[in-house]
């Protein structure tokens, strides 16, 4: 029964909040049959979001990823349920929405790989250690 408990972390960004999005993306999520398990509003600091996106620190969009994800606040949720990782990421779509399939997040929603809207976990392993966010507390 393990594989039934397993949690992705999903965040809808602030361009997302901003447009009035919310609904539409928890809705696309409960009818896919996952289940909400937390969910809070934030604002991230810019120290959090160094942390959650630390592998990509070296990269050029780095500094605009930061001022982008700090620009307004963020809906921090953990969404559970069979494969919910990997199918999660399906319905998002690819990261540049110009890639992204209609139907999918990113596809439906946006055309800027710098305003892509949502995030989620690219593995049971980042799942883990992102739902910390939510906390607002370092990583570990
Ligand atoms: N990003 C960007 N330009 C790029 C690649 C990524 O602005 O060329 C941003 C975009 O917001 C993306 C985030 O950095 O969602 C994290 O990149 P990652 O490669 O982890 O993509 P994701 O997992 O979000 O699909
Ligand atoms: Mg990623």
């Amino acid at each position: 029964m393990a594989e039934l408990k397993e949690r992705t972390f999903i965040a809808i960004k602030p361009d997302g909040v901003q447009r009035g999005i919310i609904g539409e993306i928890i809705k696309r999520f409960e009818m896919k049959g996952f289940k909400l398990v937390g969910m809070k509003m934030l604002q991230a600091s810019e120290d959090l979001l160094m942390q959650h996106y630390i592998d990509l620190k070296d990269r050029p969009f780095f500094p605009t990823l930061i001022n982008y994800m700090s620009s307004g606040p963020v809906v921090a949720m953990v969404w559970e349920g069979k494969g919910v990782v990997k199918t999660g990421r399906v319905m998002l779509g690819e990261t540049n929405p110009a890639e992204s399939k209609p139907g999918t997040i990113r596809g439906d929603f946006c055309i800027d790989v710098s305003k892509n809207i949502i995030h989620g976990s690219d593995s049971v392993e980042s799942a883990n250690k992102e739902i910390s966010f939510l906390t607002g507390l370092p990583q570990t």
